[in-house]
């Protein structure tokens, strides 16, 4: 028998009980989804949505349990809400006090976001890394697009994360940026459905679990769009301020202009909006056409107070590196594409250091 099946893994479960009714969480039929990946183990507690913080420790305590087996390397353990919808932030007259305490070692994390998917936030994420960190920084990226994590594929790496120490698994890297997704935890066909709490153990696992070292900044891929699990994480984690990623058209402003507001809501500074597939350059003649009424992201951040960042064409090259694990700041760096990320990581960097910070939040009006 493979030592390290669920079997056994629930075995080494069986003794750690529930603190109120005291039964043990494999009785308690709480344990479900165990993968077990080589030496990394990973699973899902189910638990009421509204007990989520206060089975945190629970939660710590069968990792621990499974850690201690022979053999295994890594375990992470999700809470997942066994009922109900995740709560509703907005509805809540009270939200409780965000958790903002980050990771020792890291000095700024900022979030790329965008309020819908396929934008381009992934490759703004990692050029944006590469390009801080050719800068001379030392950067952590941290996929947390857990619904579809597309960094490994885009940083060109797959295999599992190792564990010096069975306690902390060791981040990848690519052009010596320290990443981690949860793509190299999970296959990628492993059909994954997060709730609410799911999502945020998920992240600060991946923020807390890993053995980052001393980061100057740490760049977080979103997951897209602006719903419970976007606003818990944006309020969990202890942002320094996030970026935008929009491409021109209305309807996508319409989405970016959520996420500003989402951000807005729980006090994490817009550090600006980078308009992505900006224009088309025609890669035989260099024409440039602007297929979707270029400078509409500029237009958003004037009305909405923002800064407006960078704007990026829309580029065969960049799809093609960025889809084959070659990002464009690193295999073609003195491309004008690459100079496009460059300066934006350039002008990223100064607002983080700049006295004043970054701008006061922009009120937005729904219309
Ligand atoms: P998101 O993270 O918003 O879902 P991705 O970064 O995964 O978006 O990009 C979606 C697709 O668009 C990918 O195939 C990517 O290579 C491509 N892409 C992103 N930005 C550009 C660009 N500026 N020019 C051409 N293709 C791009």
């Amino acid at each position: 028998m493979d030592e390290l099946s669920p079997d056994r893994i629930r075995q080494a479960l069986a003794d750690v009980r529930h603190p109120t009714s005291g039964q043990s969480v494999v009785t308690l039929g709480m344990v479900s989804g165990i993968v077990v990946k080589g030496r990394n183990v990973g699973f899902a507690l189910e638990v009421p949505a509204a007990d989520a913080q206060k089975l945190e420790p629970l939660r710590r305590a069968c990792e621990e349990a499974v850690k201690a087996l022979p053999g295994v390397g890594s375990c992470t353990v999700v809470l997942t809400a066994e009922r109900g919808p995740p709560p509703d932030m907005q509805a809540r007259p009270a939200a409780p006090a965000p958790t903002r305490a980050g990771p020792p070692g890291i000095d700024k994390i900022i979030a790329v976001a965008s309020g819908k998917g396929g934008v381009g936030k992934s490759t703004t994420a990692i050029n944006l890394a590469c390009g801080l960190r050719a800068a001379g920084l030392r950067v952590g990226l941290l996929d947390a697009d857990i619904y579809g994590p597309s960094m490994p594929r885009m940083a060109g790496l797959s295999g599992r994360p190792t564990t010096a120490d069975g306690k902390k698994m060791q981040p990848m890297e690519v052009a010596g940026v320290k990443l981690m997704s949860m793509g190299f935890l999970v296959e990628e066909e492993t059909p994954m459905i997060w709730r609410g709490p799911m999502v945020q153990s998920a992240l600060q696992q991946m923020l807390g679990d890993v053995a980052w070292g001393e980061l100057d900044i740490m760049v977080v891929d979103m997951p897209p769009g602006t719903g419970d699990a976007q606003l818990t994480m944006a309020q969990k984690v202890p942002l320094a301020g996030a970026i935008i990623v929009s491409t021109p058209q209305d309807i996508a402003l319409l989405d970016a202009r959520k996420a500003i507001n989402m951000f807005r809501r729980v006090d994490v500074p817009i550090l600006g909006i980078v308009e992505n597939m900006s224009y088309f350059c025609c890669p035989n003649c260099g024409h440039r056409t602007e297929i979707f009424a270029h400078g509409g992201a500029r237009e958003c951040a004037a009305k909405y107070n923002v800064d407006f960042l960078a704007e990026i064409p829309l580029d065969i090259v960049i799809r093609e590196t960025s889809d084959s694990g070659r990002p464009i700041v690193v295999s073609q760096p003195d491309s004008p594409q690459a100079q496009a990320y460059m300066n934006l990581a350039l002008t990223v960097r100064d607002k983080l250091a700049g006295p004043t910070g970054v701008k006061p939040f922009p009120r937005i009006v729904d219309a």
